[in-house]
C-alpha cells in the first residue's frame, strides 16, 4: 500500500510513553514500534491514582493483575473522598465513588434520598461507600483477574509502573527501546516528521510519531507548533510539594484517594501497601511555597505522628494548566503531558492516555491519506473531553462555600466556563443525565456529576412528594449488599499482605 503507516517511534519513557509501547504493540502486532527515552530527561513520576480503566489496559496488554500489584506496590483504589471542600468545617466529607448509582430515574432515586432525611448520598446510593468506610478491597483475590463486586482502578508506584511496562514491552512485546535524546527534528517536504535526530549521531525514521516527551513537547510544540490553550483562568493551581511517606507495617491502607481541601488548593493522600504518598496542591498566585510546605508538614504530622519529618524533603513541581489547540498534526500525536495537563484533581491524565491509545488502535491509520481524516476527528473528539474534564474539575470548587481569598476567586463568574454555568442552571430543575454526557467513553458521567453536587449540598431538584416505591426498594438493597460485602471482603491489608506473602 503507498504511504503504509508500518513503523511507529515513541519519544519519552514515562507512564505515557510505555503505556503507548504497549498498547500499540499489543493491539497492532503488525507494526514496528520503536521508543526512544532519554537517560538524562527523567520522567514526573508523580501519576499515582487511575482510574478503573486501567483494568481494561492490562488485561489488553497482557499483564495479570497480582504480577501488577506486586510489581508496583499497588493498591486498589475505589474512588476520591472530599475533606473540608463544603465550608471547611472539621469533619465535613463527601465521597465520589467508581460505582455507579443504582440504575434508573436519578429522579426517583433523589426522591427516595430525600426520604431518608439527611443520609449521606454515596452512602445511599453505592454499597462502595462502605467498603470504603472500612478500608476493604473492592474483590475477592479467588475472582478472576480483574473482576471485582464493586467498580475499582489502583493507586501505584508511578517510577516501578514504568519500569514494569518497560520490561513487558521490550521482552515480551517485541518493542525496541533506544536510549537517547531526542536533538531535532528532519522534515519532510509535506511538512511532516521524516526522522528524530539523536544524540548519539543516529537518526530513527518512521512513519507515525507519538509524542510522549511530558510538559517539553518536544515535537507537537517544537517542530509542529500546536498552539498552547491556557486554562489557568479557570484552573488556578499550578504547584504540587510531593512526599514519600513510609508506614507502619500492618497499617491500614484506605481504599480511596483522600482530597483535603486547603485555603488555596488542596492535600492529597494516597495509600500503597508500603507508604503514603502525601502531596499539597496550590495556587502559586494566593500561596507561596513556605505557607504549603507549612501545610504538608503539619498534615503528615497529624496523620502519621510516628513520622520523622526532618528527614523528609518534598519533591517540588510546577506545572503549566493547559492543553494544545490539536494533539494530532501531520504524523504527529501527542499522548501525555505533552497534549496537557489540568492539575491532579480527580486524577485525569492516565484515563485520558488511555483514552487515547484506544482511540488511536481502534482508528488506526492504514496510510498516510488517511491520517488526515483520523487526525481531525481525534482533534474534535478530545478537544471535547479536555473541556469536559476542565468542567468537571472546576464544580468541585464552584460549590464550595468557603470563605478564603481563593475560594472566593474560584467562584467569580469569569472564571467558571460557560457550559458548567450552563449546565448548574439546568440541574437546578432537573439532575445530570446522560443527554449532558451523551459521548461514549465520557471521563465524568452523569453518576460523578451526581456524586459530586449531592455530596457537596447542591439543592435536589423538585422530585415527587412521595418516594416511588420502586426506587426506595432500590436503595434498601444497597444497604443490603452493603451488609453483605462488608462480611465477605477482606480488607485491602489483609489482601495485598497476603498477595506479597505468596510472590515472596
Ligand atoms: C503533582 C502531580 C500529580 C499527578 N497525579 C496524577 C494522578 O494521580 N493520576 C493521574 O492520572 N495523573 C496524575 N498526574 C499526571 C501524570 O503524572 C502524567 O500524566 C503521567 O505521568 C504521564 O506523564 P508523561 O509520560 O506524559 O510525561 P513524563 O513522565 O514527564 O515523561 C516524559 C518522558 O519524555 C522523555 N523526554 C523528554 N525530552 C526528551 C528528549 N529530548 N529526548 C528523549 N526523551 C525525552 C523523558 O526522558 C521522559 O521519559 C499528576 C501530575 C502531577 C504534576
Amino acid at each position: 500500500m503507498e504511504g503504509a503507516v508500518r513503523q511507529v517511534a515513541i519519544v519519552g519513557g514515562g507512564t505515557a510513553g510505555w503505556l503507548s509501547a504497549c498498547m500499540l504493540a499489543a493491539r497492532r502486532p503488525d507494526l514496528q514500534v520503536t521508543l526512544v527515552e532519554s537517560p538524562d530527561i527523567p520522567a514526573i513520576g508523580v501519576g499515582e491514582g487511575t482510574w478503573p480503566t486501567m483494568r481494561d489496559t492490562l488485561a489488553t496488554i497482557g499483564i495479570s493483575e497480582a504480577e501488577f500489584l506486586a510489581a508496583c506496590d499497588a493498591s486498589f483504589k475505589q474512588g476520591s473522598r472530599f475533606d473540608g471542600w463544603i465550608t471547611g468545617a472539621a469533619h465535613e466529607s463527601y465521597l465520589h465513588p467508581f460505582t455507579p448509582p443504582p440504575p434508573g430515574d436519578m429522579r426517583d432515586l433523589l426522591a427516595a434520598w430525600t426520604a431518608q432525611n439527611g443520609a449521606d448520598f454515596a452512602a445511599a446510593m453505592t454499597p462502595q461507600a462502605a467498603a470504603c468506610t472500612e478500608n476493604l478491597a473492592p474483590r475477592q483475590r479467588a475472582m478472576p483477574d480483574y473482576a471485582g463486586a464493586l467498580n475499582y482502578g489502583y493507586h501505584l508506584d508511578a517510577g516501578k509502573f514504568a519500569a514494569l511496562l518497560a520490561r513487558h514491552a521490550t521482552t515480551r512485546l517485541g518493542v525496541t527501546l533506544r536510549s537517547a535524546t531526542v536533538l531535532g527534528v528532519d522534515a519532510a517536504a509535506n511538512g511532516d516528521i521524516a526522522a528524530l535526530r539523536l544524540n548519539d549521531g543516529t537518526t530513527l525514521a518512521a512513519d507515525l510519531f507519538l509524542d510522549c516527551s511530558g510538559h517539553a513537547a518536544l515535537l507537537i510544540g517544537g517542530h509542529c507548533g500546536a498552539a498552547w490553550i491556557d486554562r489557568s483562568d479557570v484552573s488556578f493551581n499550578d504547584r504540587a510539594l510531593a512526599l514519600q511517606v513510609p508506614v507502619l507495617p500492618g497499617s491500614a491502607i484506605a481504599s480511596q484517594t483522600v482530597g483535603t481541601a486547603h485555603q488555596a488548593g488542596w492535600l492529597w493522600d494516597i495509600a500503597l501497601p508500603t507508604r503514603r504518598g502525601i502531596g499539597c496542591v496550590y495556587a502559586s498566585r494566593f500561596m507561596d511555597e513556605d505557607a504549603a510546605e507549612a501545610i504538608l508538614r503539619d498534615y503528615v504530622a497529624k496523620q502519621l505522628p510516628q513520622t520523622n519529618l526532618a528527614a523528609l524533603t518534598p519533591r517540588k513541581l510546577a506545572f503549566a494548566t493547559g492543553h494544545r489547540s490539536r494533539f494530532w498534526h501531520g504524523n504527529c500525536l501527542a499522548i501525555g503531558l505533552s497534549a496537557g495537563f489540568i492539575e491532579p484533581l480527580e486524577a485525569s491524565a492516565i484515563v485520558l492516555i488511555e483514552l487515547s491509545l484506544r482511540a488511536l488502535t481502534e482508528n488506526f491509520p492504514m496510510s498516510r491519506d488517511a491520517m488526515d481524516i483520523h487526525a481531525d476527528r481525534f482533534n474534535a473528539l478530545f478537544r471535547y473531553r479536555w473541556e469536559r474534564i476542565v468542567e468537571f474539575l472546576k464544580l468541585h470548587y464552584v460549590l464550595s462555600r468557603r470563605a478564603e481569598p481563593y475560594w472566593q476567586a474560584q467562584r467569580e463568574s469569569a472564571t467558571i466556563p460557560a457550559r458548567l454555568a450552563e449546565n448548574l442552571a439546568l440541574w437546578r430543575d432537573q439532575p445530570p443525565s446522560a443527554w449532558d454526557f451523551p459521548q461514549i467513553d465520557e471521563i465524568f458521567s452523569a453518576s460523578s456529576q451526581h456524586y459530586v453536587l449531592y455530596g457537596m449540598g447542591f439543592a435536589v431538584p423538585p422530585v415527587r412528594e412521595t418516594a416511588p416505591p420502586a426506587a426506595s426498594a432500590q436503595l434498601a438493597e444497597v444497604q443490603g449488599r452493603s451488609r453483605a460485602l462488608r462480611a465477605a471482603l477482606p480488607t485491602n491489608r489483609a489482601y495485598l499482605d497476603a498477595l506479597a506473602a505468596q510472590a515472596a
